[in-house]
């Protein structure tokens, strides 16, 4: 399954992702390309493949990407390789409104989560204190966080983070609510029912 976790900039759905991934097991991070610079303490094929803009125009040229947006002037994007072992465990993307929009109508059968900030106020107040940011920097994040929001009605779930832990056991929840659809759990189960048959 292909989990799409979206979000305005600063929600913490970069740390709620992390918990999930260290708590639930069987589930990949899907690492995205990006034009970006590197920042302070990320890690090359870990957090992201930084790669160059002529590297990402081939890649899209060459179809290699599932989706892909301009994000406050750099380019991001999902490779198809990224996705390609889905049918084996989970997958979580940490992706922008936009993308999410893509993968809805190429992969209907992905789930799509929306984190949310408790309010605009704490959103600003939490963009600030990670102080990544300049003032112009901030303010354009929060001209795209009103914006993503508006985009919430594409999305399955709505996690809203107000306390970390509660959002964290919020989203692992889903993930694991997900494995136990009868559709999900048809194959496991098969051996079970077989078991069952011909008895008494
Ligand atoms: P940041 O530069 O803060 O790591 O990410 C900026 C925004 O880009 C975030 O909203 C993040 O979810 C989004 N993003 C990261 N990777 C991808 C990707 O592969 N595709 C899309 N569409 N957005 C991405």
């Amino acid at each position: 399954m292909i989990y799409i976790v979206s979000g305005p900039s600063g929600c913490g759905k970069s740390t709620l992702i992390r918990r999930v991934l260290g708590e639930v097991e069987d589930v990949r991070f899907s690492v995205s390309h990006t034009t970006r610079e590197k920042r302070g303490t990320e890690v090359e094929g870990k957090d992201y493949h930084f790669v160059s803009r002529a590297f990402f125009r081939r890649m899209i040229q060459g179809n290699r990407l599932v989706e892909w947006a301009l994000v406050h002037g750099e380019y991001y994007g999902t490779s198809r390789k990224e996705l390609a072992g889905a049918q084996r465990h989970d997958i979580i993307l940490d992706i922008d409104v936009q993308g999410a929009r893509q993968i809805r109508r190429k992969l209907p059968s992905a789930v799509l989560i929306f984190v949310l900030p408790p309010s605009y106020r704490e959103l600003r107040k939490r963009i600030k204190a990670r102080g990544l940011d300049k003032a112009e920097a901030v303010r354009a994040r929060m001209i795209t966080a009103r914006k993503e929001v508006k985009a919430y009605s594409l999305f399955d779930y709505i996690v809203v983070n107000d306390d970390l832990d509660s959002a964290a056991v919020e989203l692992g929840a889903i993930l694991r609510c997900r494995r136990a659809l009868r559709s999900v759990r048809e194959r496991a189960v098969r051996p079970i029912l077989k078991n069952f048959r011909g008895k008494g």
